[in-house]
């Protein structure tokens, strides 16, 4: 095991081909299809030098970076994922979350391939300096390989990484391509500033919480679990307060959950009565870690967090955190993967076996990439949403309400003639495209379930629904028949 838990023997890419191969079985494609859906098509492996400054002592020296970048399908174009910046990427690693980039793509209908990057970093070691200097250096040698660019290659934030790694990326890619018009769509989850889209931050937490929503709103899956439907007064726990994790428990004490256990690198924080989730993340800004937190039971181990008593499990950090061994004690009743693959398939066999209900990581983390697509088209149109027709529905809206007063004689009150009033802006746009994505999508995988009675998980159905709609790029171009 490495130091944060994760099981460093286990190929990660090799699980998610298991997976896919379990699903596979299920579809009637060629073999050599399903062979080149599954390869990764381009692996990009750098080493680049850098001038580093230790972030203590201000020396400076130069050091050889390991960084990738992965382009698992290029069945459409542009390709699209995040960047990592963590001390334990690894080549296996990108290639894996490369290739779960294309799933889930395809099952949320986003018209990318799917691709991912690697920083090999440990960024506490650096200053700020030195980690634009990575970035920077990172996107010239994506440049100069032809592998970014808004037709090409669009990266995005992931673990270790984010608005401001973003932003470094565009200015970057802009100084050595002044004339692309589309330039801007060569990154996605900018800062509103440099061409960002609203409600990106946020995307990956709020398509945690209407995914697992969905799925808790179907009373007929509920019940097997022993659970009454609604996300209101259900308990739960969450791995990672980082963008994913803060955002997505923040969209479930929003709704009524109680936050009974939270994990950060250095511990897991349990209360059965209810953690201030604002007040955790307060004093954990304040205090750098969450060792000395006073308002719960503090665990050394960060992975004790997975096994709390609760309905609800987000894993939101780091893949292969719940394996054989933990996966016997865990008590949650649905694992809602916030995480890239954060169950082993041998962990996800044992907690099927104990009717655990898990919603895929492809599924419900998808909100990130659904959003980035809504800022791609928007660096494309080079409009911001809502901005043509928000005034011209308020006018239309303002004659209903008119109407509607001289009609029934009555005066409507200052607050419910706001609500009917009011145009939609570009954030109402992005949050009800994508609530609208994750519904739907929970019902496409639901339904491919409901359809083969063998498919026994949301997951491989998933996975069925991601192949199938891959294959079809592939056969409608004729070269698969
Ligand atoms: N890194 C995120 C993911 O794993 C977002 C990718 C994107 O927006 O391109 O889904």
């Amino acid at each position: 095991m490495s130091k944060n838990g994760r099981r460093t023997t286990e190929s990660f890419f090799r699980n998610v081909e298991r997976y896919f191969d379990k699903a596979a079985a299920f579809l009637n494609y060629d073999t050599g299809l399903l062979n080149q859906i599954k390869a990764c098509n381009s692996v990009y492996q750098m080493r680049f030098p850098v001038v580093v400054e230790d972030k203590k002592t201000g020396k400076q020296s130069v050091q050889v970076i390991e960084a990738y970048r992965v382009q698992h399908s290029q069945h459409k174009v542009p390709c699209k994922g995040g960047i990592r910046y963590s001390i334990d990427v690894n080549q296996d690693e990108v290639m894996a979350l490369a290739a779960l980039m294309t799933y889930k793509c395809a099952i949320v209908d986003v018209p990318f391939g799917g691709a991912k990057g690697g920083v090999k970093i440990d960024k506490k070691q650096y200053s700020d300096e030195t980690i634009e200097r990575i970035t920077r250096r990172y996107t010239t040698e994506l440049i100069k390989k032809n592998f970014i660019g808004a037709a090409i290659d669009v990266p995005a934030p992931d673990y270790g990484t984010g608005e401001r790694e973003m932003s470094w990326i565009v200015d970057t890619y802009l100084a050595f391509h002044p004339n692309d018009i589309n330039a801007y769509g060569c990154v996605t989850g900018k800062p509103i500033s440099q061409g960002g889209v609203r409600g990106r931050k946020e995307a990956t937490g709020r398509g945690v919480y209407f995914g697992t929503r969905e799925a808790c709103s179907i009373a007929e899956d509920m019940r097997p679990l022993g659970l009454s439907t609604g996300i209101e007064g259900k308990r739960f726990a969450v791995q990672g307060l980082g963008n994913v994790g803060y955002y997505s428990a923040k969209f479930f004490v929003e709704a009524g959950a109680l936050l009974v256990g939270v994990a950060e690198i250095d511990c897991a924080i349990i209360n059965p009565k209810g953690l201030d989730l604002e007040h955790v993340m307060q004093w954990k800004q304040e205090h750098g870690g969450l060792l000395q937190y006073p308002y719960g039971k503090v665990i050394k181990n960060p992975q004790a967090v997975l096994e709390v008593d609760c309905d609800i499990l987000i894993p939101a950090a780091l893949e292969n955190q719940i394996t054989e061994e933990n996966a016997p004690r865990i008590k949650a009743k649905i694992i809602a993967e916030g995480a890239n693959g954060p169950c082993t398939p041998a962990a996800e066999e044992i907690l099927l076996k104990k009717n655990v209900m898990i919603i895929p990581d492809m599924y419900l983390n998808a909100g990130g990439v659904t959003v980035s697509y809504f800022e791609w088209l928007k660096n494309l149109s080079h409009v911001r949403f809502g901005r043509m027709e928000k005034r011209f529905t308020e006018n239309t809206n303002l004659l209903f309400v008119r109407e509607i007063e001289r009609l029934t004689g009555q005066h409507i009150g200052s607050n419910e003639r706001k609500l009917l009033l009011e145009g939609a802006d570009e954030e109402d746009l992005v949050n009800s495209g994508l609530e609208d994505t994750m519904i739907t999508a929970y019902h496409a995988i639901r339904d491919t379930m409901k359809r083969n009675k063998k498919i026994k998980d949301l997951r491989t159905a998933a996975f069925v629904l991601a192949i199938d709609k891959v294959a079809s790029s592939y056969t409608t171009l004729g070269i698969w028949p």
